[in-house]
């Protein structure tokens, strides 16, 4: 995901910080709980390194299937009923794990096992531990949610836990370029679910104090900006043609700050193409650009604005340019049921000696969340992964004392959702 980089600006801090205290009466902490989550944390670290060691950038079709396999495993191990998925787009498959107990609740618990890392990044950033720090390409995003994962329904089967009608856990393979095979999957599976519960990055405390989760990530959509001219020799009778590439150019000016007028919308153009010879006069071009969308009309006003806005003033006559919008990852909002599990889980870090749980508003880097919220059928709460920084960037490093808080939130939060599910009696 991205809380990656800049995301988590010094604003969101602040905002982050309004929440900062404890609740002031905390519960007693579960100890057996407490006690079982400290003594997981080497176990943890052996399936980081695991994980960080076989490299699974996105388009590492192999890589990214051989920590699928390695996933499968752990989860059999768990004695999980364990079947693949297959991917909308052919890619490496899905890992969905079924827990079945005797209880009410219907949970599902989603990570991603790709990474934005090409392969040979391990070599150049290699696995290694510095104090309380421990580093490798794609441990915190998100290696370290799929442990917490893995490491909480262990200590919970430790426990003989089974409170809960089912619990999903389901690793995707694509989620760092927006899920494409994945995404629909997701969405499908989560409206089966009372609860979701998704295990990206915690910011680092060396960065921002305090661990958290988070309560709303941008909606991204891709827009297309087609530009249709007439072709002519460029040397002997370039007055015949129509310019695309001069058209285009124009209309990406015109159109760089469309997005400020519609609420919730950003735009950046990225990409562009034109002509295919030198002596051509080009009849076609085109450019692409990324949005990121925090309310649900933003993608239509945004669409909207751009349509309004080529016409307006075209520069070659004769051409006639197109602009299109596709959804791509949905926005996530916590909502009201989001932010009551968010405070359930501030409750819990609270037993731990009055720990801070943060409350990060918002980022512009998308999660799976969306997906899993589209329906609006479960609640979704993100961000319960392990404390870290660097994510899309270099060096990146999980915290390793953020390892026992880590697990006892994501146990005690099923433990407890467990208990809620219950249908009240007759
Ligand atoms: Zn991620």
């Amino acid at each position: 995901m991205g809380i990656a980089r800049t995301a988590l600006c010094t604003a969101m801090w602040m905002m982050g910080a309004a929440g900062l205290a404890a609740p002031a009466h905390a519960a007693p902490a579960d100890e057996a709980l407490r006690s079982a989550a400290t003594k997981e944390q080497p176990a943890v670290i052996d399936t980081l390194r695991e994980l960080v060691t076989t490299e699974s950038g996105s388009t590492d079709h192999e890589g990214v299937a051989t920590v699928m396999t390695y996933l499968e495993q752990r989860l059999r191990t768990l004695d999980a009923n364990v079947d693949r998925v297959a991917s909308a787009t052919g890619g490496p498959d899905l890992v969905r794990g079924v827990f079945t107990g005797n209880g009410a609740l219907k949970v599902m618990l989603i990570a991603h096992a790709d990474t934005v890392y090409d392969r040979g990044t391990l070599a150049k950033e290699p696995y290694h531990q510095k104090g309380n720090l421990l580093y490798g390409p794609g441990i915190a995003d998100d290696k370290g949610g799929i442990a917490v994962i893995l490491h909480a329904m262990a200590l919970l089967k430790a426990r003989g836990w089974s409170d809960y009608a089912v619990v999903t856990v389901l690793f995707n393979p694509d989620e760092e370029i927006g899920s494409p095979g994945s995404g629909e999957t997701i969405a499908t599976l989560a409206a089966e679910h009372d609860v979701v519960l998704s295990f990206e990055p915690s910011p680092a405390k060396a960065v921002i104090e305090h661990e958290g989760v988070l309560l709303s990530a941008a909606g991204t959509s891709q827009v297309r900006m087609t530009v249709q001219g007439l072709s002519a020799h460029a040397g002997a009778a370039p007055e015949q043609g129509r310019n695309a590439l001069v058209e285009l150019a124009h209309q990406v000016l015109q159109t760089k700050d469309v997005a400020a007028g519609v609420p919730g919308a950003q735009l950046n153009w990225t990409t562009a193409s034109a002509g295919t010879a030198r002596n051509q006069i080009p009849e076609r071009a085109e450019a692409g650009g990324d949005v990121r969308v925090m309310q649900a009309d933003s993608n239509d006003n945004l669409l909207a604005a751009l349509q309004a806005k080529v016409k307006e003033s075209p520069l070659v006559p004769d051409t006639t340019t197109t602009v299109t919008l596709e959804p791509l990852r949905p926005i996530y909002v916590a909502g009201e049921r989001g932010r009551a599990l968010a405070d359930l889980a501030r409750a819990i870090y609270g037993e731990l000696d009055g720990r801070t749980l943060l409350m990060h508003p918002t980022t512009n880097g998308g999660t799976d969340a969306g997906f899993a919220g589209r329906s609006g059928k479960a609640a979704v709460l993100e961000g319960l992964g392990l404390a870290g920084w660097g994510y899309h960037a270099r060096n990146e490093y999980i915290e390793i004392d953020s390892i026992p808080p880590r697990l006892y939130l994501a146990s005690r939060m099923l433990i407890e959702l467990g208990k809620r599910a219950h249908a009240p009696s007759r």
